[in-house]
């Protein structure tokens, strides 16, 4: 990249620390941002700076919030004897769009020993101490995305889980709306077929 003056060449650099972010569309953000009205810059620059100082994890569930406990975890129309347990904050909200009404625990991740995540690195520790705390939870869902890694956390999981009885449950493997048959892989379509029901 040619020379820019030095506040443009820092925040490239800054920006290329984000997800799929190159140096080009780093440099094509800060041209945009030198374009916005001054307004606009001052209140990311707020924004940014709420929040390092006011996002936390709750210290029950470990999701992202701004107070000690988060809301899924004082809302007391919860089921309290599931925990479905997730990868990353985010997929709370899928999963909570699509109709579970228990609450959740933030692992943080999932295995894998070739990066390094290994159990102590994820808040596993955490969810067991809870299920400690709460007697009542008698299922853990394990939803995480039917990769390597996620298939390797559910059954470190769901061991430990068995071993303390508490139901172990994993998101059923489907074929999606609208697709086609003749396109399915083979495991979803053979997990499909496994677990049919009757019409
Ligand atoms: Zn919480």
């Amino acid at each position: 990249m040619r020379e820019y003056p030095r506040p443009i060449q820092n925040l490239v650099t800054l920006f290329t620390y984000l997800p799929g972010v190159g140096p080009k569309t780093a440099l094509r953000y800060v041209f945009y941002l030198l374009k916005q009205p001054k307004g606009t810059i001052e209140s990311m620059s707020r924004a940014l700076h709420e929040l390092q100082q006011a996002v936390t994890s709750c210290s029950t569930c470990k999701t992202y919030t701004t107070q000690e406990i988060c809301e899924i975890c004082l809302d007391s129309k919860r089921d309290k004897t599931m925990i479905c347990a997730v990868a990353h904050p985010r997929d709370i909200g899928t999963i909570d769009s699509a109709g579970f009404r228990g609450r959740y625990h933030v692992l943080g991740g999932t295995l894998s020993p070739i990066e390094g995540i290994t159990p102590d690195t994820l808040e596993i520790n955490s969810l067991f101490q809870r299920l400690t705390n709460e007697p009542a939870v008698s299922e853990v869902v394990l939803a995480f995305n039917p990769d390597i890694e996620g298939e390797a956390t559910i059954m470190y999981l769901s061991k430990l889980l068995k071993a303390r009885n508490i139901k172990a449950s994993r998101l059923a493997r489907g074929l999606p709306a609208g697709s086609d048959l003749e396109f399915a892989d083979e495991v979803t379509l053979g997990d499909a077929l496994h677990r049919r029901w009757e019409v």
